[in-house]
């Protein structure tokens, strides 16, 4: 018989980051208010979405626009106070919180900044940015090879990081659980890796939920819904009190 998994320390929260923290998506975003609507469209169907991306950055600095207009295009991104509030309280609870997200840095990192919750999270974990010495936004892929899993888009293997971190974090019988919040279709590969003591917290109606739902692969992991910021947090806070170990 299997020797019983001791759980260890308060639980990991990962956090996705568009349609999950951020109510919408923030490459849309950018798009729609950067008036890149018809390009993008355009061009979907040739590029794969992180390298559209980053060509829509390269549109953006022929035309003139710079680093800060991006920045002050991010900071018209609002966020539910309640997801804000759910956020801070896990931090507070002692959790480890960590952003795994297939959009890109920049866009988080000031998006989480304006709203004085970057500190918060131990690692933001996606497709990495920077400005290149025209000033102009560079968006790479996060993998910078195939990573093999036909789950998932070929920059970005959610999957792939999740295990990495379990092998960070896990020893032997001891683990930290883990609780996964998501949204959409890119979810659902960290959720088959999620196991028994974890727990995973798909936005309803949304992707990810759906996914959960139809699955024939066993979900590990409990779940539990969410429809909104006020959900989440209602759902979130007690679930850490619940599996954090008395002790510690
Ligand atoms: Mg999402
Ligand atoms: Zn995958």
């Amino acid at each position: 018989m299997a020797p019983a998994i001791a759980v260890v320390g308060r639980p990991m929260v990962i956090w996705d980051f568009d349609r999950t923290i951020m109510e919408d998506d923030s490459d849309r975003w950018v798009v729609t208010e950067m008036d890149l609507t018809h390009l993008f469209n355009q061009l979907r169907q040739t590029l794969p979405w992180n390298t559209l991306m980053d060509r829509m950055m390269e549109e953006l600095h022929s035309q003139g626009t710079t680093i800060e207009d991006i920045t002050n295009c991010l900071n018209r991104v609002e966020l539910d106070p309640q997801i804000i509030s759910a956020v801070r309280s896990a931090h507070t609870h002692g959790c480890d919180l960590k952003v795994l997200s297939d959009a890109n840095h920049f866009f988080i990192e000031t998006i989480l900044k304006n709203h004085g919750i970057y500190d918060c999270f131990s690692d933001i974990i996606t497709n990495p940015s920077f400005v290149d010495e025209q000033g102009r936004l560079r968006i790479s892929p996060y993998h910078g090879s195939a990573h093999g899993c036909d789950l998932c888009p070929p920059n970005l293997c959610k999957g792939f990081v999740l295990n990495r971190i379990q092998d960070l974090t896990c020893e032997d019988i001891k683990k930290r659980v883990m609780i996964y919040i998501g949204d959409g279709g890119g979810d659902f590969c960290p959720t088959l890796k999620l196991s028994e003591e974890d727990h995973v917290m798909p936005r309803k109606d949304f992707p990810l939920h759906r996914l959960i739902s139809k699955s024939s692969t066993p979900i590990k992991p409990k779940v539990h819904e969410w429809t909104n910021g006020k959900e989440l947090n209602k759902i979130l806070i007690p679930l850490i009190d619940l599996v954090s170990p008395t002790d510690g």
